[in-house]
């Protein structure tokens, strides 16, 4: 029997929405280049590495051009050495040149400086400086690292405000290395793009101008997200060459209970089934749970289904685990005494648990680079499987009646904004505090960050240019996760551990005092909500409910900064205002969503700026609509399934985004829809909304069409956001209106 047979008999039934299977690949490979060091063809050797993969020759050789690389294959195909190779070369051949590797993650920079230390060149001296760096190894590691290893809070708060001691490491930099480049995406990546601007900045004041080496999982524009993140042009990698085993793809849709409704049965349960099926067929599988719960809860239930020896073999695997703990468990599953792990996405970060036949994905996790990480576990040397289980999320389910929209199309950007003023001037501020400003910045800092420095309150302008004249370090103020810098901590009450930061202006409807809030796949509870010391504070959660804010929403219109006539109606994007106040929340049962009980809610409005894409319907487009409650509800509802699809378009989630759908609009004195970026300023959301517009609405219109549903459903046109509760949304209507206009194009 093949191993292939051992699932065939699981994968039949009307759940199966898709089986597909994408082929083997041979490798192309290329001989080593000659010019290598010999301490790293040495290294090489031992590792029994004699060619390359044809995309790590021509990294190289890019790299070896002088320029900046961008190298995006798959998932297990070498990019790690792709981007390796030119560095310990150059740091093998001179040992003055120094290198610095960024990580999103600790754990990820602790996993690279490990397997450099495996190498062993040498010449290769590689340290990792981050926050849990002893004070007393600081200076050391300064000294005496050729490669530093470390992240970009890390960068921006720990290394570059303290420049002066760094002079000699900034000095002979050769080399940037930022190795999950597409993590670096939206007010995340907004920051980051100005930190690595700052680092050129400094690294040019020092004397040098290093090559940028990114690497990237597969996204729509590689080359795009290079020059965004660093402002500099870099060479695009991306032919893989990588040897692939065949993968068979499996889209699982639980069935339907309640077609009117459209109500499905839980993901869970059917990952738990085909989780104990695998298992109970000796295949080592791994599932995929988009929360620590949902994780624990696919555990039981496929222990449950197993005779004792083999639920024996099923381990759940989550973030928190010490080090040790993790490679027990990694251990145990490469020599095959664990069969099967059910975790959150904590291990999607490229943290490496070797071969599996089986990668099971509990719910779409937001975008394609991550669902192809996670099936990327799957298969890498031999026949493997692939499953994603649809949640009853809209994306989910568009995705199981148009399976090529997920397997074949190419169209997530990894996108960012690193003018977004409310993201900027804390960099500008920052900048001119590592050095004075002038106008020769402009070539790395950009000639936005120019502008914006007389508008910098505590920057003065001198002969030297604009100089900081606050008393502390600007840079500690400014958090990279954050547009505003007087976001909201969330503090975990039973251990003091801050988890992390909300803005102001979505905190009163996220961590409200009685909010569930998800933190890393794990649930708490908002005790309190302070607003004078701008804290909540939360405690673990076990409840079976979540909860929704029901707020009051307007916009208006600041400033249109561009107005095409597209899909027969006038569209237009620019920067609005939105004020938001947050009135009562609704508890929902997490097995059927049904409404527990409504809390109000006393709280301030807030405003913010963003910017919105909105456009205003044609009479003719709106023909048979016009009556009210319906004209609103069509709105509404057409605001709603936009908002569900935009991800696919830009690399977001849907909680990133807002909207606003009325029937008589203040500002342009029509029935109007509105769909903005969620983060103060905007961080290019919006804007690639406007620019993919066509599209945007074709696919919401072919959404609404296939969903079996009679009048609305979580899977069209209801979102788990909604601040009306999901009420006013007319299904029909919606669609009436987004095929008139997806047909005036
Ligand atoms: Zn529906
Ligand atoms: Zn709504």
């Amino acid at each position: 029997m093949t191993t292939t047979a051992l699932w065939d008999e699981l994968l039949v039934g009307d759940e199966l929405a898709h089986l597909g299977s994408e082929p083997a690949r041979e490798a192309r490979t290329a001989p080593l280049p000659d010019s290598l060091q010999p301490a790293v063809l040495d290294a090489l050797a031992r590792r029994e590495i004699h060619e390359l993969y044809a995309h790590q020759a021509d990294a190289y050789a890019a790299a070896q051009s002088g320029g900046n690389v961008i190298v995006t294959t798959g998932t297990a195909s070498g990019k790690t050495l792709a981007f390796n190779l030119p560095v310990l070369d150059a740091l093998a051949a001179d040992r003055h040149a120094r290198a610095l590797y960024l990580y999103p993650t600790k754990a990820l920079a602790q996993d690279q400086a490990r397997s450099l230390g495996d190498l062993g060149i040498p010449a290769v001296r590689a340290a990792i400086y981050d926050g849990d760096t002893p004070t007393e190894r600081r200076r050391q590691i300064r000294g005496w690292a050729n490669l530093v290893l470390t992240n970009p809070d890390m960068l921006h708060i720990g290394v570059m405000p303290r420049h002066d001691v760094w002079g000699d490491f900034l000095h002979n930099l050769r080399f940037v290395v930022v190795d999950e480049a597409h993590v670096y995406r939206g007010v995340f990546g907004s920051h980051v793009a100005n930190v690595l601007r700052r680092l050129r900045r400094l690294a040019r004041i020092y004397g040098t101008e290093p090559q940028f080496l990114l690497a990237s999982a597969t996204i729509a524009n590689a080359g795009e997200l290079a020059l965004a993140l660093t402002g500099e042009e870099a060479i695009v990698v991306e032919d893989d060459a990588a040897p692939r085993a065949e993968r068979t793809v499996a889209l699982w849709n639980p069935p339907l209970l309640d077609a009117e409704l459209g109500l499905r049965a839980s993901a869970l349960g059917e990952a738990s089934r085909l989780l104990a099926g695998l298992v109970g067929r000796g295949l080592r599988t791994i599932c995929f749970a988009k929360s620590r719960k949902s994780a624990e809860l696919i555990h039981r239930f496929a222990s449950d289904r197993l005779d004792a020896a083999t639920a024996a073999r099923l381990a759940p695997y989550r973030a928190g685990y010490t080090p040790q703990q993790r490679r027990e468990i990694e251990r145990r599953l490469v020599e095959g005494d664990l069969l099967g792990v059910t975790s959150t996405d904590a291990l999607e970060l490229g943290i490496d648990i070797g071969d599996l036949d089986c990668a099971i994905s509990v719910g779409f996790p937001g975008t394609v680079a991550s669902l192809r990480q996670q099936w990327g576990r799957a298969g890498r040397r031999e026949h493997g499987l692939a499953i994603l289980i649809a949640s009853e999320d809209a994306l989910d389910q568009y995705f199981m009646r148009e399976p090529p929209a997920l397997l074949e199309r190419h169209v997530e950007a990894a996108i960012l904004d690193h003018a977004n003023p409310r993201v900027l001037d804390g960099h500008v501020a920052a900048a001119a505090f590592e050095a004075p400003i002038d106008d020769g910045d402009a070539a790395t800092l950009g000639p936005e960050a120019l502008e914006r420095a007389p508008h910098v309150p505590e920057l003065r302008q001198t002969r030297r240019g604009w100089v900081w004249a606050g008393k502390d370090a600007p840079a500690p103020r400014v958090p990279l996760r954050s547009t505003s810098p007087d976001a909201f901590l969330v503090v975990d009450a039973s251990s003091g551990d801050v988890l992390g930061l909300a803005e102001r202006e979505r905190a009163y409807s996220t961590v409200h005092e009685g909010a569930v809030y998800l933190h890393l796949g794990r649930q708490y509870l908002v005790r309190e909500l302070d607003l004078q010391a701008q804290r909540a504070l939360v405690e673990p959660f076990d409840g079976d409910w979540y909860t929704q804010a029901k707020k009051e929403t307007e916009t208006s219109i600041e400033e249109p900064l561009r107005v095409e006539r597209r899909l027969g109606l006038e569209l237009s994007f620019g920067r609005v205002s939105v004020t938001e106040r947050v009135v009562a929340y609704q508890k929902k049962a997490a097995a059927d969503g049904s409404t527990l009980d409504t809390v109000p809610l006393n709280l301030p409005p807030t405003t913010f700026d963003t910017e919105a894409v909105w456009f205003v319907p044609r009479p003719h487009q709106l023909e048979g609509l016009e009556a009210m409650p319906l004209l609103l509800s069509s709105l509404h509802a057409a605001e709603h399934s936009l908002i569900a699809l935009l991800p696919l378009w830009a690399m977001c989630d849907r909680w990133d985004i807002g909207g606003l759908s009325t029937n008589l609009h203040l500002d342009t004195g029509a029935p109007t829809v509105f769909v903005y970026d969620g983060h103060a300023g905007g961080v290019g959301i919006a804007a690639r909304g406007f620019d993919q517009f066509e599209g945007w609405v074709a696919d919401t219109a072919e959404l609404l069409a296939g969903c079996p549903c009679e009048r609305g459903c979580p899977s069209c046109v209801q979102s788990p956001k909604c601040g009306n509760l999901n009420e006013y949304l007319d299904k029909a209507g919606a669609l009436t209106l987004l095929t008139r206009m997806s047909n005036s194009g």
